[in-house]
């Protein structure tokens, strides 16, 4: 499998290559130059079928020749040896909560995976790479926990000062050893336009090897088909589901997307989206245009320029039509997200996050145009990672688990800049 970039004007390359540089030279995303189309008795077998199969299934044709069939199958195992479980919500509506890792939050999966991958392709490599990643709250502690103690990488995360939760910044911040958090006094797309930045500088790219743990990267962004597929596996009935899925850069539902061009069975998606509404604007009119990213409180979705936008384009090779039939979007300002989650706690005794929460109202005001058909939306983040918010929301204390105890006692340690590039290169080479 190569992959080419959306810009057009840089080489193809290999899987390899692609998680390496994260970004391609003339600044577009890699993006697979076919889809594979999965085997109809693979998706058969699905329910019969183990989560770390699945998931090398679904990944071997993207990875290609790059890594061995036996140590990407333990790279399956380790990014999924954690539950994905479907729970009922009301008689129409499932979460798949993806908050069972060890940051309790889904990008676990796709930071686990590529941490591993990266290592593989790191150990026939001289230089020590250095992971940039800019973070609205729930990536950097993902990478950071992926990447921990990994020899020959170092990591350093972006994160917009007091815009991030109190647990978010602890996961980010009390790590240590290969990790360093920079915390910006900007926005979240002020501190991806730094990374960017750094990506495009070739000043810097010649003194050190940087790469991007962002869904950018397609070691991070395609393993996040895994869960899809654990859904389904998971889904009672007949009719295939309508999956809503709470969204910010967009690497998520696009994810989603390319499992069902390749064979998954999914009725609709809805894209669910806080008050930064970009993308809804686009389904509305046709033609996209960024804006300022506000703040909310589903702050992990407060992006006003998402990155893997492109990649949308892409997956319908820019036919809007398309896009519309399978796409739905809403945005949901943050009165009706706490709404909701009071009201989901009261009538059904489910502890929303505010991500869920926007994901699970998007999902009801489709089906109340489409009554007939039932459907899930994916619960991206454990509630006690917004702790205040829920408990302010529905009026209960969020029980905090005992790892998370522990990490409330740490004490940051973060290095506070302006939002200015010429600081992050001037970190980054000295
Ligand atoms: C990152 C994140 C999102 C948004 O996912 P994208 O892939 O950026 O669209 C939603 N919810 C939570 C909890 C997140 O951490």
């Amino acid at each position: 499998m190569l992959y080419y970039s959306t810009n057009k004007n840089s080489a193809k390359v290999d899987f390899r290559e692609a998680t390496i540089k994260g970004q391609a030279p003339d600044k577009g995303l890699y993006f697979p130059e076919r889809i594979p189309q999965l085997d109809k008795t693979f998706l058969k077998e699905l329910k019969s079928k183990s989560k770390a199969e699945i998931s090398f299934e679904v990944i071997k044709p993207y990875v290609g020749n790059c890594i061995a069939d036996e140590d990407l199958f333990q790279i399956c195992e380790h990014t999924v040896n954690f539950n994905f479980p479907l729970v009922k919500v009301t008689d129409s509506i499932s979460a798949l909560e993806l908050f069972h890792g060890p940051t309790l939050a889904f990008k676990d999966v796709g930071a686990r995976f590529m941490s591993r991958c990266l290592g593989y392709f790191s150990k026939d490599n001289k230089r020590e790479i250095t992971v940039l990643v800019a973070t609205s709250g729930d990536t950097g502690s993902a990478v950071a926990n992926g990447f921990l103690g990994v020899e020959g990488v170092k990591v350093v995360i972006l994160y917009p000062a007091g815009k991030v939760s109190k647990i978010q910044e602890l996961q980010l911040t009390t790590l240590g050893q290969n990790i360093t958090a920079l915390e910006v006094q900007g926005t979240f797309d002020d501190c991806q336009q730094m990374v960017k930045q750094a990506f495009a500088d070739d000043d810097v790219n010649e003194k050190i090897f940087l790469t991007s743990a962002n869904s950018i990267n397609v070691a991070r962004w395609l393993p996040q088909q895994f869960y899809y597929f654990f859904a389904l596996q998971q889904w009672q009935q007949d009719e295939p589901p309508v999956i809503a899925v709470p969204s910010g850069n967009f690497g998520n539902i696009c994810a989603g997307l390319i499992a069902v061009l390749s064979g998954l069975p999914v009725k609709h998606f809805v894209a669910a989206c806080n008050s930064n509404d970009a993308f809804v604007k686009y389904l509305n009119t046709g033609s996209f245009s960024s804006q300022e990213a506000v703040a909310t409180i589903s702050n992990a979705m407060d992006v006003g320029n998402p990155s893997n936008f492109v990649r949308v384009l892409e997956l319908f090779n820019h036919d809007f039509e398309k896009t519309k039939n399978l796409i739905t979007a809403y945005s949901i300002d943050d009165n009706e997200t706490r709404k909701t989650m009071a009201r989901v706690f009261e009538l059904h005794n489910y502890l929303l996050d505010p991500h869920g929460a926007v994901g699970f109202t998007s999902l009801v005001k489709y089906l109340g145009n489409n009554p007939q058909q039932h459907g899930l939306f994916l619960e991206t983040a454990h509630p006690v990672k917004f702790e205040n918010v829920v408990s302010e929301a529905t009026g209960v204390a969020v029980e905090i688990p005992a790892a998370m105890q522990e990490i409330l006692q740490q004490k940051k340690s973060s290095l506070l800049i302006k939002a200015n590039y010429e600081i992050l290169k001037d970190y980054l080479l000295n």
